[in-house]
């Protein structure tokens, strides 16, 4: 009876962005430069640090 197992399991975190294909092209890789999530085949900004 803990209630560190709950606390931690609220605590887990969003999937990795950047794991996730482009939302543009669908493809990829996506890379983090300068605060901005970047697909490097269409080079569009999937996202940015304010949405994480
Ligand atoms: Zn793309």
């Amino acid at each position: 009876m803990t209630e560190a197992d709950d606390a931690a399991a609220e605590r887990t975190p969003v999937g990795r962005a950047e794991d996730l294909p482009c939302d543009y092209c669908g493809g990829g890789p996506l890379v983090w430069r300068k605060c901005k999530l970047i697909c490097l085949q269409c080079r569009q900004i999937n996202k940015s640090c304010a949405d994480l």
